[in-house]
C-alpha cells in the first residue's frame, strides 16, 4: 500500500523557513509544524510562525518550551547573552550561534515524527548558514543516521525518517524566488535577530534578507 507522505517543518517565522513550509504544502499530503520557545530575544518570530502556520493549513502546529537555554550564557541570541553583531557575519562561528540548535530541535522533532508516525522532517537550512556547524550537511546526515538509529517507527515498520533539507547548497536569493513562486505572504515573516518592530535592517539576517528580496526586485 502507498504510505501517505507526511512531513513536520520546522518553522521559525523568517522567510526560509515559511518558504520551505509552502513547498512542502505542495510536496506533501499531511503538513505539521513546529515551532520553539528557546529564550530567544527575538520571541516575537513566534507570533508570525503562528500565523503562518494558520495561512497554511497545517495539520497541526507544536509549540514546544526548550528551558535549558535560559541557563546557557554567551549566545548573543540568547535573553541576557551578550549584543547582536550590528553587521554580517565576520568571526568563524558567529556570536549568534546557539549551541546545539538544531541538534536540540531536530531531536524534539523526531520525537513527535516518532510518535505519529511522520516520515519527513523539514529544515530551512542553507548555503548562508554554513557558518553554524549545526547547519552543514555533515551533521545533516549525521542526525538522520541518529533519528532513524533511534526510532521506534523506523524499527517497527522498517521505514525510515528523512531529514527533507531541500535548501542546502541554495543562497537566499534562489529561496525568496522559490518563495515568491510559491506565494509566500514574505510580509507576514520574520527574520530579525534582535527582535525588534519593525525589524532592525543592521543584522546578519536583516542584511541577508533584504539582499534576497532585493534580488528578485530586479530579476
Ligand atoms: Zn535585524
Amino acid at each position: 500500500m502507498f504510505a501517505m507522505k507526511k512531513v513536520i517543518v520546522l518553522l521559525s517565522g523568517g522567510m526560509d523557513s515559511a518558504t520551505l513550509l509552502w513547498l512542502c504544502k505542495k510536496e506533501f499530503d499531511k503538513v505539521y509544524a513546529i515551532s520553539f520557545d528557546y529564550g530567544q530575544k527575538h520571541k516575537v518570530e513566534l507570533r508570525y510562525a503562528q500565523e503562518l502556520a494558520n495561512m497554511a493549513s497545517v495539520e497541526q502546529h507544536i509549540l514546544v518550551e526548550v528551558p535549558h537555554y535560559r541557563l546557557i550564557k554567551g549566545s548573543a541570541l540568547l535573553e541576557g547573552g551578550p549584543e547582536v553583531p550590528k553587521e554580517g557575519y565576520t568571526q568563524d562561528v558567529p556570536a549568534t550561534n546557539v549551541p546545539m540548535r538544531n541538534l536540540v530541535f531536530l531531536a524534539i522533532a523526531g520525537s513527535f515524527a516518532d510518535n505519529y508516525q511522520i516520515d519527513h522532517i523539514a529544515i530551512g537550512v542553507h548555503a548562508l548558514d554554513t557558518p553554524y556547524p549545526d547547519c552543514r550537511v555533515e551533521f545533516i546526515t549525521a542526525m538522520e543516521s541518529a533519528l532513524n538509529a533511534g526510532s521506534a517507527f523506523v524499527a517497527n515498520t522498517k521505514r525510515r525518517i528523512h531529514l527533507y533539507a531541500p535548501f542546502l547548497g541554495h543562497s537566499k536569493a534562489d529561496i525568496a524566488r522559490l518563495g515568491k513562486a510559491l506565494g509566500v505572504p514574505f510580509e507576514k515573516t520574520y527574520s530579525c535577530y534582535m527582535g525588534t518592530e519593525p525589524p532592525c535592517g543592521k543584522c546578519a539576517t536583516c542584511l541577508q534578507r533584504q539582499e534576497a528580496l532585493k534580488a528578485i526586485m530586479q530579476a
